[in-house]
């Protein structure tokens, strides 16, 4: 579904991604992880396209990017941003309905759709009749989910969605979402930088250091043939942290 073949973005000095080789299966779940600063959120900009490469190719869908095609592909991707970027002056619904409105749906067809995403991720109608602000944070995170979804794009790129939870809200939303990636059979690229939610979500994991891949496969391949020191000790200090919060 999303193909990057030696994907390089520097910021100056930095490079963000270094040289990235990678694919991302259709119908699955990947989940990019690794340290603050390793390069998560630069490769979900690229895929959608808000940042291009230095060099390298990125193939969505099979259609290679190009600043030709952006746009049209961009409506091919949904992307849930940490806090959920939502415009703040407007309402949930006017959030929601923004693109598909500038797109020209039909009254009927939006409102259908509308329905169908409040049923899907579980939000009472009415909190779609304020702005984000006065949602909680795990419904202002349903509600961005619902926007990303509103074309019922293949694809679908969450940076941290889970980040600014508070436990049990975040526990909640975890396991709608993971209801959600399968009952719509979604391509999944999912940013996180906690182990246990890549373990739950991933049908393959992508640990990344330093701008580039240090080893991807299934979770039980990070931890039983970790490919370097690195992903031991990444896996490990993620490990012991919850084996002392258990005893
Ligand atoms: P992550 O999401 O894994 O925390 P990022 O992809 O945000 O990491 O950043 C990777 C590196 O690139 C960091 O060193 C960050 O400071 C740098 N970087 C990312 N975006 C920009 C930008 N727009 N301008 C300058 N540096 C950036
Ligand atoms: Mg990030």
């Amino acid at each position: 579904m999303v193909t990057l073949t030696d994907v390089t973005k520097t910021f100056g000095a930095e490079r963000a991604a270094d040289n990235v080789s990678l694919h991302v299966p259709e119908g699955q779940t990947t989940v990019l992880i690794g340290p603050s600063g390793c390069g998560k959120s630069t490769l979900l900009r690229l895929i959608i396209g808000l940042i291009r490469p230095d060099s390298g190719t990125i193939r969505v869908d099979g259609t290679t990017l190009s600043d030709a095609n952006l746009r049209t592909l961009r409506h091919r991707m949904g992307y849930v941003i940490q806090e959920g970027g939502l415009f703040p002056h407007r309402t949930a619904r006017g959030n929601v309905t923004l693109l598909a409105k500038h797109l020209r749906w039909s009254t009927t067809r939006i409102r259908d759709r509308i329905e169908a995403l409040l049923e899907l991720v579980q939000l009472p109608a009415d909190r779609l009749d304020v702005p984000p602000p006065q949602l909680s944070g795990g419904q202002r995170q349903r509600v961005s989910l619902m926007r990303a979804l509103m074309l019922d794009p293949p694809l679908l790129l969450l940076d941290e969605p889970l980040g600014a939870l508070d436990p049990l809200i975040r526990a909640d939303l975890q396991t709608d979402l993971r209801r959600i990636f399968r009952t719509l059979g979604k391509t999944v690229v999912l940013v996180t930088h906690d182990l246990h939610e890549a373990a739950y979500f991933g049908d393959q994991i992508v640990l990344l250091r330093s701008g580039q891949v240090a080893q991807q496969g299934p979770f039980r391949e990070l931890r039983d043939a970790p490919a370097s020191d690195f992903v031991r000790e990444f896996v490990q200090a993620q490990q012991s942290l919850t084996t002392a919060l258990d005893t």
